[in-house]
């Protein structure tokens, strides 16, 4: 059984103060890095390859997510070295539900993001630009020696959009993976095949946010953002072998649609397989959408009982601490194998990778 005791968790703002104090310089801002994954057009305009808006920028000209600026004629990353946030978190929060329950993660962001999802609960930085925000001074070595100081075995980049700090976020990557830690990533997965190939060399659990599943949806909540490259990212780190878990942010009256959330499931069990894990999150007024009240619990379980039905093996319900769709059950004999109240770990009956009961083999990363 893995336990987080209680003292260690109301420390963990503790732990977050220690953080800051040691690397924190106020508004502190390193020379941008010239970007990867772009190309000329003509003379000083060039076009952002990074991500699916594909962004043709004039020189003194930013990208969309506002973290990638042309300076004559070159494109550079603000924010490298810089994150606006770092704390250290259950790994349980990020979502990730199957992989080392009860440890913590180490999670970074630069401030930025390349969508603008009128839900996003983290607005006040994925809406910022990292020049103009205060930030820590943490080159990959520091990030690296502080998630080894503070014991977590993962480094996750989350909170805001991850792609967007692209060339930070590899650079870590290596080096964690080099001394012993492993990486994953929560992410709106709006990024190209090629540079999304190379970073899940380096990848070991990704959380894609699926925030729907109509294009529609995804055009007026996300800036014109398109559904169809989220499917590809979700695509290909399945084929990469990289461990997949999927977030759905359940907003009523947007998105919460049985029979879309049904084509949802079966897409997911088609093309990823029953075994990813699949977290039904309960929306909460933020940003421009104050106006909405907080997810329905019973739309919520309609959800769960439809993911269940079409055969998904693993399916939660997040942001609704004490709700039994928390834990992890075992398809086979259907006993509790990981017991959560919020994010922490309360019981857990995993023996190696199977279940202690009845040996079924849990999908998941297990051990370190
Ligand atoms: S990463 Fe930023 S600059 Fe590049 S295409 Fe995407 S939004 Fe545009
Ligand atoms: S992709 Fe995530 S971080 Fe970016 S705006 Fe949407 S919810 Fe916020
Ligand atoms: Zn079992």
């Amino acid at each position: 059984m893995v336990k987080r005791p209680l003292f260690v968790t109301l420390l963990f703002s503790l732990t977050i103060s220690i953080i800051a104090e040691s690397h924190a310089v106020e508004n502190y801002k390193a020379m941008p890095r010239v970007a990867s994954y772009w190309q000329k057009v003509k003379d000083s305009v060039i076009q952002c390859v990074l991500c699916p808006r594909r962004c043709v920028i004039n020189s003194g000209q930013r990208g969309v997510c506002t973290v990638r600026v042309n300076k004559d004629g070159i494109l550079y990353t603000l924010g490298y070295g810089n994150p606006v946030a770092v704390h250290v978190d259950p790994i349980e929060k990020k979502p990730f539900f199957h992989v080392l329950p009860g440890t913590n993660a180490f999670s970074i962001a630069v401030a930025g993001c390349n969508m603008r999802c009128l839900f996003c609960q983290n607005w006040t930085i994925s809406q910022a630009k990292p020049d103009e925000v205060t930030a820590y001074d943490m080159p990959p070595e520091a990030v690296v020696a502080a998630a080894t100081k503070h014991s977590c075995p993962f480094i996750v980049y989350t909170y805001t959009e991850p792609t967007v700090f692209y060339e930070y976020m590899l650079d870590i990557s290596k080096l964690a993976r080099s001394k012993g830690l492993k990486n994953g990533m929560h992410t709106c997965g709006y990024i190209n095949p090629e540079p999304l190939k190379e970073l899940l060399m380096y990848m070991d659990a990704v959380n894609v946010d699926l925030k729907g599943f109509n294009e529609e949806f995804y055009r007026k909540m996300g800036a014109f953002a398109e559904l169809k490259p989220v499917l590809e990212t979700l695509k290909a780190v399945k084929a990469q072998g990289v461990w997949l878990e999927i977030t759905n942010l359940i907003i009523p009256g947007l998105n919460d649609d049985p029979e879309e959330i049904k084509s949802m499931c079966e897409w997911i069990k088609e093309n990823l397989g029953d075994e990813v894990p699949l977290h039904f999150s309960r929306f909460m007024p933020a940003f421009r959408l104050q106006n909405l009240p907080p997810t329905p619990l019973e739309k919520l379980d309609m959800a769960y009982e439809i993911a269940r039905g079409v055969g998904l093996k693993y399916v939660y319900v997040g942001n609704v601490p004490g709700n039994p769709k928390e834990n992890t059950y075992c398809p086979n004999c259907g006993k509790m194998i990981v017991g959560r109240i919020g994010y922490e770990v309360v019981e857990n009956n995993i023996a190696g990778s199977k279940c202690k009961f009845c040996g079924y083999k849990i999908a998941g990363i297990w051990t370190r």
